[in-house]
């Protein structure tokens, strides 16, 4: 969860289990000054990333609880809702990391180095 053109600068503020701001970015990369907002509703994308994986995510855990350990199913949904609302902020910001990372290409010249 660094900037995708520098790697260098957080792309949060807080860290990801902190929940404390946990949807909050700052405007640019404090490193390279890559915007995180490159355009109006750049992350809308990123939405399709995160509901991809927790589907998959979601029938691959059920499948596992219910059919390989024998869980009940009201057992297994239960620690599902559990695991999703623990792991909920650390998804948001995995899917908007990898879809500025899609968008953005690697260069690692710094702020000071890009003016000159
Ligand atoms: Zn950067």
């Amino acid at each position: 969860m660094k900037c995708p053109r520098c790697q260098e600068g957080d792309l949060f503020e807080t860290s990801s289990f902190s929940f404390q701001k946990p949807f909050d970015m700052p405007k640019e990369c404090p490193n390279c000054g890559q915007s995180y907002m490159p355009a109006p509703g750049f992350y809308y994308g990123s939405m399709f990333i995160s509901y991809i994986f927790m589907g998959w995510f979601c029938l691959a855990f059920i499948a596992l609880l219910h059919w390989v350990l024998g869980w009940s199913t009201a057992a297994s949904f239960a620690l599902l809702i559990l695991v999703c609302a623990v792991f909920f902020v650390w998804i948001f910001r995995m899917s908007r990391s990898i879809w500025i990372g899609f968008n953005v290409t690697y260069d690692p010249k710094t702020k000071e180095q890009l003016k000159n």
